[in-house]
């Protein structure tokens, strides 16, 4: 596990606030499951997953209950849902931190944060369309171009079966052709066995069955359907017949975006589909759904591939110096900070010279100074400290003065630019620039 240290941290916060802008202008509020579970929850939902019988961090708590460290959010959504049984259609966000047991590697780690969406209530192929492209929309604000969204359809449960039992029977006649850890997979979960990217079961994968020959007419129009509308918005695609989620409860579209930027073993940023069944794992009535679920990590990785979306250290507004007590340093960060304007200061004084030096590394945008002259004065001197034209010279302001002074400035933006590619209009995100109030 990792600590998340700035400016690191500013960034992925910044990450999540684009995603959060993206849901809401699609009308998803915010759901916060909690980050353990009773045990069966998760079992419930992913039985025949590495994911729940090999990685999950569980344990048993005070009370001899059986607890597991949430592996991932959907389970915990669902139940969450079966609890409360909302007004249908359900859309809801999340933004949260997961934990598996897994061999930790460049975009692989034991603690790592998802973004997602669930839509419940709702059996439209428009609303496939409306997730998957509410997460185009959020990785071209952050400015990333290479970014494939690939796309099937796993059709029907009756399709899905038979599929299945195609896939199972095709690859048990394979079966020592492929590596061992496919061996194993095939016996719990045969389709799953399509995902392995294993050298040696490469071959035998590209030969088995499709599950377009398998589509019922009523799932061979939905997928028509996710795919025109796909189209109609202009949301680029790449159907691969071999994309499949080993659950028992998907159906339908299922979707995964890979970022390209990135080694093919970890480029998997995201994926999601629909589901059916899920709720009724969970207790609840057979309920229709679809969501995603996208790495926040490996985001970042593929933003830094990209080289797009760089940090920039949120804008200080103010940095008092103070070569005197420290009383005034403190009190006018206070009135500063009061009045909405950030302010940071020096503590433990210091001559001028080593608290300029504080106020440059600061990267504020003024350095207010208060020395023997500006407390006898009672005004404080204001040294712009960026070369804006707009903040003006050095000069000596009133202290009663001072917040209208500054706030002359709060209409004024200083472009911290994070895109780059500032054709994107619709990308460009005014929330990067730093404001003064
Ligand atoms: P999953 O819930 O396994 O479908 O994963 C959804 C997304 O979460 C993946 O596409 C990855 O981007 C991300 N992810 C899954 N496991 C990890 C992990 N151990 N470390 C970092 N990101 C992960």
């Amino acid at each position: 596990m990792r600590d998340i240290l700035p400016p690191e941290s500013a960034r992925r916060r910044e990450l999540t606030k684009q995603f959060v802008t993206q849901c809401e202008l699609a009308g998803y509020h915010e759901v916060v499951p909690p980050l353990l579970e009773d045990l069966g929850v998760f079992l419930r939902v992913g039985e025949a997953t590495d994911v729940v019988t090999k990685e999950m961090y569980d344990f048993v708590d005070k009370d001899q209950t059986r607890i597991a460290l949430r592996p991932e959010m959907t389970a915990g959504v669902m139940r969450a849902f079966v609890q409360h049984r909302p007004v249908l259609p359900w859309k809801v966000w999340y933004a949260g931190t997961n934990f598996r047991h897994e061999r930790p590697q460049k975009g692989r780690y034991r603690m790592f944060d998802q973004l997602g969406v669930e839509a419940l209530g709702v059996d439209d192929a428009d609303l496939d369309v409306e997730i998957i492209s509410l997460a185009s929309r959020f990785f071209a604000s952050l400015g990333l171009r290479q970014v494939t969204l690939l796309i099937n359809s796993l059709g029907e449960h009756e399709d899905r079966e038979q599929y299945t039992e195609a896939v199972r029977l095709y690859l048990l006649a394979h079966q020592y052709e492929l590596s061992e850890a496919s061996q194993a997979t095939l016996e719990r979960n045969p389709l799953r066995v399509l995902d392995s990217k294993r050298e040696e079961d490469r071959q035998i994968i590209a030969d088995a069955p499709l599950v377009a020959d398998y589509l019922s007419e009523d799932s061979a129009d939905h997928y028509a359907r996710v795919l025109s509308g796909l189209d109609s918005l202009g949301v680029s695609y790449t159907e691969d017949p071999r994309l499949v989620r080993g659950l028992d409860y998907y159906r339908r579209t299922t979707f995964e975006f890979a970022a390209e930027a990135l080694d093919s073993a970890q480029n998997a940023i995201g994926g999601g589909g629909r589901y059916d069944g899920l709720a009724e794992a969970m207790g609840g009535p057979a309920t229709d759904g679809v969501g995603f679920a996208l790495g926040v990590d490996r985001i970042l990785l593929a933003c830094d591939a990209e080289g797009v979306f760089a940090t920039e250290p949120t804008m200080l507004n103010v940095f008092v110096i103070d070569t005197v007590s420290g009383d005034a340093a403190r009190d006018i960060t206070h009135q500063l900070r009061a009045a909405g304007i950030s302010a940071d200061r020096r503590f433990g004084g210091g001559s001028m010279k080593s608290q300029m030096k504080s106020a440059d590394r600061s990267g504020a945008r003024f350095a207010l100074i208060i020395g023997e002259d500006e407390l006898a004065a009672d005004e404080v001197t204001l040294r712009p400290m960026l070369g804006n034209k707009a903040d003006g010279e050095q000069r000596r302001v009133a202290r009663a003065d001072l917040l209208s002074e500054l706030s002359r400035y709060s209409s004024q933006t200083v472009t911290n630019q994070i895109n780059p590619h500032p054709a994107d209009s619709a990308s460009a995100d005014p929330t990067n620039s730093g404001t003064l109030t």
